[in-house]
């Protein structure tokens, strides 16, 4: 049994950057090395493995990690299988099936016998095979975009997260092979050699993502005033209410929606809240 418990994270590409940023935001305090094979984590029982994306699956799946960060796209491609712990809020995208604006395919279907370009071509097979569609998969390792262009291929599968590639290569989506964003997978030796730490790690990253949608709202307002201000406050539990110095006045306390924040100002403030307060929250644990 290892001492210390071993994450896989990418070591280049667009995961990078949000995923040591999670890291940290966790209390995690680690340096990275230029990005050296393994970062050691000061203050948890925990390594820190840099690795290929599209090599986190394996590292865990033959236990040399034991859990490891990655997106779903990518662990579909592995074929391991390997159980997702925790979805990470980031690296949102989706594979789609995409052919040039002016092909006439209105569906799938159409595609029976064309040639998809891909550098997922497990899922691909995977999807044409579930729809009982015969395709010949051409599999490419990137620039995969262009393979209409060049005569290489009908359609394609690629991911697309606003659209603005597809539509910069002449290309539209026909349909959606799956989504996908950044995932926290774990290996069976894990849970069974080091269960507390592995819990620590999952509670650490989960208290952060939890708390990125959310705000802590603060207002004033008078206690008349607390059902109506109350009915309007869908929080994590119910709102703390606090009296304040000033007589019949109160602080209202709550966790709210990111999203629903500028939706609910107008209405607070309407239900007689003042000096209201937005505030970002560091963790949640439920
Ligand atoms: P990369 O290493 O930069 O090629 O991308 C690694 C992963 O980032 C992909 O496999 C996806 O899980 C994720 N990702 C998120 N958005 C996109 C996007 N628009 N294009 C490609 N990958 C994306």
């Amino acid at each position: 049994m290892r001492e210390r418990l071993r994450l896989a994270v990418p070591n280049k590409g667009r995961l990078v950057e949000p995923t040591l940023g999670l890291l940290h935001a966790s209390g995690l305090v680690f340096e990275e090395h230029d990005r050296s094979l393994v970062a050691r984590v000061q203050n948890q029982p925990l390594d820190i493995l840099f690795v290929r994306t599209a090599d986190v699956a394996e590292f865990v799946a033959d236990g040399v990690a034991d859990a490891g960060i990655t997106g779903e796209d990518i662990l579909a491609e592995a074929e391991r299988d390997l159980p997702v712990i925790a979805r990470l809020g980031y690296g949102r995208c989706r594979l789609a099936v995409a052919v040039p604006s002016d092909a006439p395919v209105r569906a799938v279907e159409d595609l029976a016998g064309r040639r998809v370009a891909t550098s997922h071509p497990a899922s691909t097979r995977a999807f044409f095979t579930t729809r009982g569609i015969a395709v010949e998969v051409v599999p490419l390792s990137g620039a995969v975009e262009v393979a209409p262009r060049l005569g290489l291929a009908d359609a394609i599968v690629d991911l697309v997260s606003t659209g603005s590639t597809l539509q910069m290569n002449g290309l539209r989506a026909v349909a959606d092979v799956l989504s996908s964003e950044a995932v926290l997978v774990a290996g069976a030796q894990a849970g069974e050699e080091r269960p507390q730490d592995l819990e620590r790690v999952v509670l650490m990253l989960g208290s952060v993502i939890a708390a990125r949608d959310r705000k802590y709202l603060m207002m004033n307002a008078p206690a008349t005033h607390l059902a109506e201000l109350e009915g309007l406050l869908p929080g994590l539990e119910s709102p703390s209410v606090i009296p304040l110095a000033h007589p019949g006045m109160i602080a209202i306390h709550a966790v709210v929606g990111a999203d629903d924040v500028w939706g609910l100002l107008p209405s607070l403030k309407a239900a007689g809240a003042s000096g209201i307060l937005v505030l970002p929250i560091e963790k949640i644990l439920p």
